[in-house]
């Protein structure tokens, strides 16, 4: 069995990587080839923690596995990230276990490949601004990947605790890019792309604050109970997710369909897109939504690659087992 601790995968795996990954594994799911197992998430009762499992097959790669793992929120008070995770392969003609892979970056990598395989099939060609609302330890990880999609010329954002736009600052510094703190009526009427990477229960952007031909990828809602735009802006736009069963349950689409403004029918595979299947943005004043839900495979993508990488560079620790 290898083992690939968290602090090697900064040096296996870039956004590239990540991106065609993340975006191979959505074309696959959507061609019925790959499947996630149902997701698995318990308040524990300790430690106030979250706890749980995302899983799933890929007949096409044979990753088999899963990641578990959750949120801690006292960890931050022991220098430990809150979020935790691990992902596990496995043999899919044996059922041996084939590899432990450190989670913790490779989420915020999978997370950030996924809005970025969005932006590619969906926004605009001439985007030039990108609204970013969320200042959290993801949206860095997510302004560098969707950078890479369009000519970007300004990142503006906004943030319920303006004490953390610094790291947007500094993100868009570290790309050369102008940043502008904003009000949400000011985002939505400027920006070209908005990617969302909140963990709010209430709707933070409205309808009416959207302009035509934006596309929006929704990252933070990946829970029951989670809300970042209102329910009336999915209606409105042609909407796309990783998967459909998880974006009308736990996802960003989960208010509309429960209210009836959109049924499960309505929204789209983005694996389709990639695969063409499906046509995408069809005019320039089509509002796209991407609902990021995250899936367990995007994980066992990554971690497959990171063991593929380790091996290859000589560095994956081998164990008996
Ligand atoms: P973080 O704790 O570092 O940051 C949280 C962000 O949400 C901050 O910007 C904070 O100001 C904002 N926020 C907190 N409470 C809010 C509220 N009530 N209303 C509006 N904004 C609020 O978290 P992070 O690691 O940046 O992750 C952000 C979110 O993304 C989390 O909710 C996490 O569960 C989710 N996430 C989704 C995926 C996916 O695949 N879709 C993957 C990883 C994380």
């Amino acid at each position: 069995m290898i083992i690939v601790p968290e602090k090697e995968i900064a040096a296996l795996l870039g956004r590239a990587e990540a991106f065609e990954a993340v975006e191979s594994v959505f074309a696959a799911m959507s061609s019925g080839v790959a499947y996630n197992f149902p997701v698995i998430r318990e308040a524990i009762g300790h430690a106030d923690a979250l706890y749980g499992f995302k899983s799933g097959f890929d007949r096409s790669s044979l990753a088999l596995g899963l990641k578990s793992g959750g949120y801690w929120p006292g960890n931050a008070d022991k220098g430990l990230t809150n979020h935790q995770s691990t992902v596990f392969l496995f043999d899919a003609d044996t059922g041996k276990a084939k590899a432990v892979v450190g989670g913790n970056l490779l989420t915020a990598l999978r997370t950030a490949a996924a809005s970025a395989v969005s932006i590619k099939h969906l926004a605009r060609k001439h985007a030039k601004v990108l609204g970013m609302i969320g200042a959290g330890h993801q949206s860095a990880f997510q302004m560098r990947a969707a950078v890479e999609q369009r000519s970007f010329e300004k990142v503006i954002g906004w943030n319920l605790h303006p004490e953390m736009l610094s790291r947007l600052e500094e993100t868009a510094a570290e790309l050369d890019l102008p940043f502008e703190a904003v009000d949400l009526d000011r985002l939505g009427a400027e920006a070209d792309v908005i990617i969302s990477i909140t963990s709010s229960f209430d709707p933070i952007l409205k309808v009416s604050q959207v302009t035509p031909g934006t596309h929006l990828a929704c990252m933070g809602t990946d829970t029951k109970g989670k809300q970042e735009v209102e329910a009336e802006l999915v209606a409105k736009a042609t909407v796309f997710t990783d998967q459909v069963a998880q974006s009308s349950t736990i996802g960003e689409c989960q208010y509309a369909v429960a209210s009836g403004l959109i049924s499960e029918s309505d929204i789209n595979e983005i694996g389709a897109v990639i695969n063409g299947n499906h046509k995408g943005r069809t005019s320039v004043d089509e509002i796209t939504l991407f609902d990021g839900t995250g899936v367990g495979l995007q994980d066992l993508a990554v971690a497959s690659k990171v063991v593929d990488l380790a091996v290859e560079k000589g560095i994956a620790i081998s164990v008996d087992f």
